[in-house]
């Protein structure tokens, strides 16, 4: 019984991927009988971005992911390092400030909090 379950993974990912392999030489094909050499080279190139975009977009559909709720992630998550910062304290008024003497006080003493 040992390994059967990835021999079927593998060959459900090699037929996946030879699947997609004969998509693109048909696709390849089509478009070299519709137009002339070098207009088919770069409509081929356009066909197999737009393909991967789709493609990647639906994989990540399927695990729950949308482009924009990936972009939210992101930006959320610089939006805590923002806020991890350290922060620094005047030790005498409790002015936050980044420089060197407090811009309250003068006191050159800070905590960081
Ligand atoms: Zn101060």
């Amino acid at each position: 019984m040992k390994g059967i379950s990835i021999d079927d993974n593998n060959k459900r990912y090699l037929s996946y991927q030879i699947k997609w392999f004969g998509i693109y030489i048909g696709v390849g094909l089509f478009l070299s009988i519709l137009l002339p050499f070098p207009l088919s080279l770069f409509a081929y190139l356009a066909v197999f971005l737009i393909i991967n975009f789709v493609r990647t977009r639906l994989r990540l559909k399927k695990m729950g992911i949308s482009m924009r709720s990936l972009f939210k992630q992101s930006s959320s998550i610089l939006d805590s390092s923002r806020h991890t910062t350290v922060r620094y304290y005047c030790m005498s008024c409790g002015k936050e400030h980044r420089e060197i003497a407090c811009p309250n006080c003068g006191s050159k003493m800070k905590r960081i909090g």
